[in-house]
């Protein structure tokens, strides 16, 4: 396995990926965000411009508020497509999988990318990845996988085939895992990637309103029902938590990316540090945690949720029912009480 140190590992790649007309396969995880997608269709453009065949897969449906994309690469979704993917990676070269650590985060598609016996590439920037590639790029300081990528390509000397399609893709990427460049831009690494893109002409305007003004009037209403009836804030335990039922969801209609960002909201309010969403699904609970400062919930979705992600944003997921969830969660905020009140932001 080839990790990230020094110069090695990009030669390799270099030489992986320089062998004109392969095929690729790009994957990125479960309810892929901003980012997955965008890096995805980001680093697919570069490769397919370069010369390579190129099909990303997804493992689950998206939001429409990143389906408008001016690439026309072929997005398969794994559930609705499983034959077709399935006798499309038995013809494949390469497998890179994006903006994931760990196969678990594949969903239904961990089997597959377990299995698959050719080269497989990570590039990524949760930490912690759990070493299933053969070419593995995992680098935790970077804002974004796409931004990431922006660097991979660098120097791996494919610079030259970014087009407008890549650079609004990566580009989306950065925007939507730094919220709108409000996180994660301690370095000048994102301004730096962004002033690059910028080189090809995108409309950063238009990009941004297709993600974050493009939402149904239902969606707009269940927010403000999840704020005005649903939010439960403990001010003592710097914390605030909301839920949302099936029948909740019916109600409004939810379509895909109907919740997003909603575990976000809590965290203005003055002196709230830590925000919690807990969401009814089929046979499980979804779970999403922010915060700010030093308070890792990253730690605490893997102690108590079955999760991971960054220290200010990850999720994880629970068996017991949504009351039940959110009464466990109560419980434990007694237990981190002292690190709530202790965090600096
Ligand atoms: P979200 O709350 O938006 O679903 O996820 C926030 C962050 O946590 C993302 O970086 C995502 O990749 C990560 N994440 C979400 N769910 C899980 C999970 O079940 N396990 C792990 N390891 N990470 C997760
Ligand atoms: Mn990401």
């Amino acid at each position: 396995v080839l990790k990230n140190t020094g110069n090695e590992i990009f030669n390799s790649l270099k030489e992986l990926l320089g062998q004109k007309h392969q095929k690729m396969l790009l994957v990125t995880h479960e309810n892929p965000d901003g980012d997955a997608i965008g890096s995805a269709i980001g680093l697919g453009e570069i490769l397919r411009n370069f010369g390579h065949e190129v099909i990303i897969v997804v493992p689950n449906d998206y939001p429409a508020f990143l389906q408008w994309f001016s690439s026309d690469l072929e997005i398969l979704i794994y559930e609705r497509k499983k034959n077709q993917v399935k006798s499309l990676l038995k013809e494949t070269d390469v497998l890179i999988c994006l903006d994931f650590n760990e196969p678990k985060r594949a969903a239904k598609m961990e089997k597959k990318l377990l299995e698959f016996s050719k080269p497989k590439v990570l590039i990524d920037h949760h930490p912690n990845p759990s070493g299933f590639c053969d070419y593995s790029i995992s680098e935790t300081e970077f804002s974004s996988t796409a931004e990431l990528v922006f660097e991979v390509v660098k120097k791996i000397g494919l610079k030259d085939y970014i087009n407008y399609n890549a650079a609004e893709a990566l580009f989306t990427g950065i925007m939507t895992d730094t919220g709108s460049f409000s996180h994660n831009i301690s370095r000048p690494g994102p301004f730096s990637v962004v002033s690059s893109l910028m080189e090809w002409g995108i409309d950063t305007d238009k990009i941004h309103a297709a993600i974050y003004h493009n939402f149904s009037e239902n969606r707009m209403k269940l927010l403000g029902h999840c704020l005005g009836q649903k939010m439960e804030v403990f001010p003592e335990f710097r914390s605030a938590i909301i839920w949302i039922s099936q029948k909740e969801l019916e109600d409004y209609d939810f379509q895909p990316g109907d919740t997003e960002g909603f575990v976000n909201y809590p965290l203005s309010i003055n002196n709230i540090v830590f925000s919690a969403l807990f969401i009814e699904k089929k046979d499980h609970v979804k779970a999403s945690f922010r915060s700010k400062g030093n308070f890792p919930v990253n730690e605490f979705s893997r102690d108590h949720f079955s999760g991971g992600g960054h220290r200010n944003a990850a999720g994880g997921e629970s068996k017991l029912s949504l009351e039940e969830s959110v009464e466990k969660f109560k419980q434990l905020l007694k237990q981190y009480e002292h690190q709530l009140k202790e965090t600096i932001i």
